[in-house]
């Protein structure tokens, strides 16, 4: 049987040499022709034995998901919808800036959490994304930035990608073994070498496996919290019944004991007229009180359909100055890639939903209206 070399780590890809009876350090050669250097034909690799690479022809393949449509925003944001095979497709988001360049990576075609506000949780589940499928969009989007500045490979030491953000389209706890694989492979030095602070993951709160990711790979961690008390956050974070606030506030300070950063993020989307008044942000500090954090104020962005209004920006700065002069550090996402579609919570890929959502709603819809 063929397999695909992108799903493995390097203690994997150590373990397979071993099998066909080659030396381990093999493994490392390998990552750092597929992974640091883009490479997918083994005939690339000059520096293997010419038998090996033969034989790895053979039983193996360097297989990154096909790109379905590239698409460049005039702001310079970079957007692939990836195919992942039987219709379905997820998105990567390139957004550059002037000290850094950070990749949006999705971890499974569409979300099973349903929150109420995003378009990938509209969109319905299929199924998780592969190691390969995960990483591949670093690889395909590495390859693609590198082409578009006329390289085939990158000079060493040139990186234009510095940051990861899992916040793509699904919830990455909910595909715990795949995404933390792939996340180790973005850490390998022999692969993409990214320090544990340049990968950040948003979770929106699944506690138990947030405590088990400080062991396995704790990065840098930001926590989708969206509402400031658990009658708003049952309603618009459905995940909140399960883990209410109290439980994953006391989860984001154990996390911190091995966080590579002090402070855990908190994402905020601002809803007009939901979540957006001073009373809310006085309850937001009352949550909070110990855990230390900085927050992301997220404008809503709109897609068909929502029901939602993004908040004026005048009610977006009263709320961000309550915070700020309760001395947090504040940032307003600014919404990138707008005419592209590829702003936060806009993904929406490609899926073929396996859990009737939108049978599901539709029964919602009152009789006697004409559809
Ligand atoms: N499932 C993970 C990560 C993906 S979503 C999570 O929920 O954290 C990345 C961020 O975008 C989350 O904070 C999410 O709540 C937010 N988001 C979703 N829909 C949005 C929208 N329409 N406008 C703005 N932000 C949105
Ligand atoms: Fe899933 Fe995150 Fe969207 Fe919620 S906000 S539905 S967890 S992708």
């Amino acid at each position: 049987m063929t397999v695909n070399l992108l799903n493995f780590d390097q203690p994997a890809l150590a373990s397979y040499f071993q099998e066909l009876g080659e030396k381990p350090f093999r493994a490392k050669q390998l990552m750092r022709w597929m992974h640091h250097f883009g490479a997918s034909d083994f005939e690339q690799m000059t520096d293997i034995a010419k038998t090996l690479r033969e034989k790895l022809a053979q039983q193996a393949v360097i297989q990154p998901p096909a790109v379905h449509v590239e698409q460049v925003s005039d702001d310079g944001t970079r957007k692939w919808l990836v195919d992942v095979g039987n219709q379905n497709g997820v998105e990567t988001v390139f957004i550059p800036e002037a000290d850094r360049g950070t990749l949006c990576i999705s971890s499974q075609v569409g979300c099973a959490l349903e929150c109420t506000f995003c378009s990938t949780g509209r969109q319905g589940f299929n199924r998780n994304l592969s190691v390969a499928e995960i990483i591949g969009q670093l690889w395909v989007a590495n390859h693609s930035l590198r082409q578009a500045d006329g390289y085939d490979m990158l000079p060493a030491g040139e990186r234009i990608i510095s940051n990861v953000v899992m916040m793509g389209m699904g919830e990455p706890l909910a595909n715990y073994d795949n995404v933390v694989t792939a996340m180790r492979i973005m850490l390998d030095d022999s692969a993409y070498g990214l320090s544990r602070r340049r990968v950040t993951l948003s979770t929106s709160g699944l506690v138990p496996a947030m405590d088990r990711l400080k062991e396995d790979c704790p990065v840098a961690l930001a926590v989708s919290l969206h509402a400031p008390n658990d009658n708003l956050r049952d309603e618009i974070v459905p995940i909140n019944k399960k883990y209410p606030l109290a439980e994953l506030m006391a989860a984001c300070q154990r996390y911190l004991v091995k966080a590579p950063r002090d402070f855990v993020t908190f994402e905020y989307v601002m809803l007009d007229g939901i979540n957006d008044t001073l009373q809310h942000a006085k309850q937001l500090l009352d949550v909070v009180k110990d855990v230390p954090c900085k927050f992301n104020l997220i404008p809503f962005n709109p897609f068909p359909d929502s029901g939602y209004d993004t908040s004026r920006s005048d009610n977006i700065r009263r709320f961000r100055n309550v915070l700020m002069q309760a001395g947090y550090v504040v940032t307003t996402r600014k919404t990138r890639g707008e005419d592209i579609d590829a702003a936060c919570g806009q993904l929406a890929g490609k899926v073929q939903d396996k859990t009737r959502r939108s049978e599901r709603r539709a029964r919602k819809i009152p009789i006697g209206v004409a559809l």
